[in-house]
């Protein structure tokens, strides 16, 4: 059974976990009589876990420092031991990793995503909020989890209509859409961005439709937000159409 969503369930149910705030992920492990071990890691790698008869362990790199990192890493770990039991990542030689498929990798992503930002509380809260970054802040500030994996959730679960755009020197590294019920024309593709990256950080503030839909709809209104990432010299954005 490969369904994230029926362990999850069944997680909370056994271990009594509270989904109105971040669940204390190395807690639960060791309730599971999973062992944690923090070692080196090669470059690259954040975690890897292992099941072995009744055996299970799970590894995270002395890498990691940050804790939504920790978190996120072991939660996909776990997701491994869970869904694909009695699969081995690691080699007869304990630290030679065996590179899982992509699969499994998207499956231990959703399980971890799953488990840390529950859809049903993360849909009570956006319902009762206005979305904005300051909501997705407090957000991955409950879940301990981080600001872009936070906005994604929410655009994931969100009815509105917002996107994320995450992006540098005028190039979108990526962007997010929610499943609100306007087509959005992929106007954003090949949008110019220079006029956003130029202010830094934006409060949400109200702008022109056309900016960022190709369709001249009068019932909508646009509002756009953004936060700069001084170190990395990135920008995240969050375009809302009302
Ligand atoms: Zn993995």
């Amino acid at each position: 059974m490969n369904n994230p969503y029926k362990i999850i369930n069944e997680l909370i149910y056994e271990y009594n976990l509270n989904t109105k705030e971040a669940i204390d992920i190395e807690n639960l492990i060791k309730k599971m009589n999973i062992r944690l071990v923090i070692a080196d890691l090669p470059l690259g790698v954040l975690g890897a876990c292992k099941v072995e008869g009744l055996k299970r362990m799970i590894v995270v790199s002395s890498n990691v420092y940050n804790e939504e990192q920790k978190r996120f890493t072991l939660a996909h770990e776990l997701g491994h031991i869970l869904i694909h039991r009695g699969t081995h990542y690691f080699s007869k030689e304990d630290f030679n990793i065996i590179y899982t498929n992509k699969q499994k990798e998207d499956e231990a992503d959703r399980f971890a995503v799953e488990l840390l930002l529950p859809k049903s509380s993360i849909i009570t809260i956006i319902n009762e909020n206005d979305v904005s970054f300051e909501l997705i802040k407090q957000i991955a500030q409950r879940y301990k989890m981080s600001l872009t994996a936070t906005a994604i959730r929410v655009a994931e679960l969100i009815s509105e209509n917002i996107i994320i755009i995450y992006h540098k020197n005028n190039f979108i590294k990526w962007w997010y859409k929610s499943n609100g019920d306007i087509f959005f024309y992929e106007k954003y593709e090949g949008i110019n961005l220079t006029r956003i990256e130029q202010e830094k950080n934006i409060p949400s503030r109200k702008v022109e439709l056309n900016l960022w839909l190709s369709e001249d709809e009068d019932l909508y209104s646009c509002y756009e937000e953004t936060i700069y990432f001084n170190k990395l010299n990135e920008y995240i954005t969050l375009v809302q159409i009302i």
